[in-house]
């Protein structure tokens, strides 16, 4: 069969961990392994664009009953004449002419038509939610304790803090059951107004703060829902969570948990260093 013209429909961010699908399309890659493309699939893939949160480990179970691995999915995209995999894709998602697709890279050919079940290892999922959580909120507990930092006007986050994470971040990582952020304070950062002034003595009440908003936020089991404006892979979804204060919308494309019962409790940590003249703020969160 011919590739696919349309987004790949996507339904993991709904929380699904399994579902039938037909192939649509295999190729092998320059390493020997296959590329699969399904109508349809509930494995989150690694958008190499911005890979904050990891593939799902994932299988496919054929019709004859054989299962077979999948080593990795990634965000890819074809413009109908060429399959473009991860960090090859020349286009940004949502680009006109071209579909997004999850590709499904596996060591054995599964042929075009077949009908498989996707099936993803509901353990990690649950983990790399709950990190995922954890990350968003913690992110909003932080532009909170920063906020007296800033002087001038500067962009706000759902709950109309100055949104200190969307200004600085300059990498995010999900890991099971938590997140590493590291933020920039760079001088385009100090210039939009942020002061780092006594930053790294304030750290120690920094952290209290935020964990005090996130242990009053976490008592609350505020629940937790991804909005999106469609089923395809690069229809826009959004983290919302009702916290007391706001129902907050951050744009995101990962998993989530369901409720913030499922954090217990969320550790927090700050480091200040430097990366070549530029402070540099790392921030992790660990749920217990
Ligand atoms: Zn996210």
């Amino acid at each position: 069969m011919t590739l696919p013209t349309t987004d790949t429909i996507v339904s993991y961010s709904d929380g699904d961990l399994s579902n039938t699908a037909t192939v649509l399309h295999s190729e092998q890659t320059s390493d020997g392994r296959w590329a699969i493309i399904l109508d349809e699939t509930s494995c989150h893939p690694v958008d190499i664009g911005w890979p904050d949160q990891a593939a799902d480990r994932a299988a496919l179970r054929r019709a004859n009953g054989d299962v077979v691995e999948v080593s990795d999915a990634i965000l890819s995209a074809t413009d109908g004449s060429a399959l473009f995999i991860g960090s090859d894709i020349p286009q940004r998602p949502g680009t006109d002419g071209w579909a997004f697709v999850v590709v499904h890279l596996t060591d054995t050919a599964i042929p075009d038509g077949e009908s498989v079940t996707v099936e993803v290892d509901g353990e990690l999922r649950r983990a790399l939610s709950t990190g995922h959580t954890a990350c968003h909120l913690a992110s909003l507990a932080l532009n909170r304790a920063m906020a007296d930092r800033w002087s001038k006007e500067v962009r706000e986050d759902g709950l109309g803090q100055p949104d200190f994470d969307a200004a600085a971040i300059e990498r995010s990582t999900i890991r099971e059951d938590g997140s590493t952020d590291v933020f920039r304070l760079n001088k385009s950062l100090r210039r939009k107004g942020f002061s780092t002034d006594g930053l790294a003595d304030d750290l120690p009440a920094i952290v209290d703060a935020i964990e005090a908003t996130l242990a009053g936020w976490l008592a609350t089991a505020a629940p937790v829902h991804v909005d999106r404006d469609g089923p395809g892979l690069t229809d826009r979804r959004y983290w919302v969570c009702e916290l007391p204060e706001a129902s907050v919308r951050i744009a995101c494309g990962g998993t989530h948990v369901t409720s913030l019962a499922e954090l217990g409790t969320l550790d927090v940590s700050l480091d200040l260093s430097d990366d070549a003249g530029t402070p540099t703020l790392t921030m992790t969160t660990d749920a217990r």
